[in-house]
């Protein structure tokens, strides 16, 4: 296994939202189908990332396996032999190798991660003290920075939100290389090649169709600004009917001045899979918001309903099956990486 490494993965924690299927679901698919054969790919469940905030835990292990479904349902091929599908807490290297890279972690790189600051403020401004936020949330993204330097993954197509976390991962990875060795990790590219690799000029953020100066997220409750992938398509069309736009009174896709309207044309163009300048071409100088409003209706009310019944016709029995092969082919290559750690760090001879 000398190929380069695509490595992406979305936490169990909640219902996927659209925000996560076009930030995450669909470029992975759109990479696995463009570079068949050329790449590895590792599509995960982050399940030890899904309690860095409060959550149902008797759901936790049937929400896992549905979110591998909602992957197949994206278009993930899995009879792909180059491909793998896993559980997170079924590979024990990652626990291992997160607490050895949070001993080469500095306090203030953690808590300059926006991720943390905006997860923090939601839970105090909704009456919990800052006290009662966890430790995994504060550092969840070195975590995630094993979870990519255990494969060797170069290419890890996440949403815009994930920026920093690429960033921290690929820091971590170089200090370590510094101080034991060149060869001991290979880290992911960065961000800018990253953007280039998925063919992407920015990173994909959905915002919240209420709030379109944060994003759509999948555990801030906001039923009204969320579209989750398991809603009913036609009032998921209504939400969008709902969606907060401006007084500018005519169409331009500027995130600046009208978050509400470009979140509407970015949602437009990726559904519909065109270019976002041949969006933009087709609406700019429109002052017909409803009409816009309406496309952007018409769109997810259609991919939802097909969405949802290729999620139906998911073959689970077929997934059990490739979770157990993958999984046992990964812990092989993770625990390899991990002993190459613990060897530099003095932990084995
Ligand atoms: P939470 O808000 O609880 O962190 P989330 O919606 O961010 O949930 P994650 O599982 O943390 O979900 O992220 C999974 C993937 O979805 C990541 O690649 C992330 O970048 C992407 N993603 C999440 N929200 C959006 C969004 N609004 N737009 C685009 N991509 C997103
Ligand atoms: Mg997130």
């Amino acid at each position: 296994m000398n190929r380069d490494v695509i490595l992406t993965g979305i936490r169990s924690n909640d219902e996927p939202t659209i925000g996560n299927y076009l930030g995450a679901f669909l470029p992975m698919v759109e990479l696995q189908q463009k570079f068949a054969g050329e790449y590895q790919v590792n599509m995960f469940v982050p399940d030890l990332h899904s309690f860095t905030t409060p959550i149902d835990h008797a759901q936790l292990y049937a929400n896992t396996i549905k979110n591998l479904k909602y992957f197949i349902a994206a278009g993930l091929a899995i009879e792909n032999e180059d491909t793998f599908i896993y559980r997170q807490s079924f590979i024990p290297a990652h626990s291992e190798l997160t607490w050895i890279l949070d001993c080469f972690t500095y306090m203030g790189e953690m808590q300059r991660m926006t991720q943390f600051k905006e997860k923090t403020l939601q839970s105090s401004s909704s009456g919990t003290a800052e006290n009662s936020v966890s430790v995994g949330l504060f550092n969840y993204p070195v975590l995630m920075a094993a979870d990519i330097l255990l494969y060797n993954a170069k290419w890890v197509p996440v949403g815009d939100d994930q920026k920093q976390h690429i960033e921290i991962a690929r820091d971590l990875g170089l200090r370590l290389n510094n101080k034991f060795g060149e060869e001991l990790f290979i880290v992911p590219e960065e961000w800018k090649k990253q953007l280039a690799f998925a063919k992407r000029d920015n990173g994909v953020r959905i915002r919240s169709l209420v709030n379109p100066e944060k994003k759509m997220s999948k555990s801030i409750a906001d039923p009204r600004g969320t579209i989750l992938l398991s809603d009913d398509p036609a009032v998921a069309a209504k939400k969008v009917m709902g969606a907060t736009t401006d007084s500018v009174g005519s169409i331009n896709f500027d995130w600046d001045t009208q978050p509400g309207i470009s979140n509407l044309l970015q949602m437009l163009a990726l559904m519909s899979g065109q270019a976002q300048e041949d969006i933009n071409r087709a609406w700019t100088g429109n002052e017909r918001y409803g009409d816009l409003k309406k496309a952007v209706a018409e769109a997810t009310e259609a991919f939802l309903a097909d969405f949802q019944s290729r999620y139906q016709s998911v073959d689970e029995s077929a997934l059990l099956a490739k979770l157990e092969a993958s999984e046992a082919a990964m812990n092989e290559v993770a625990s390899s990486t991990l002993l190459r750690v613990q060897k530099a760090v003095g932990l084995r001879a």
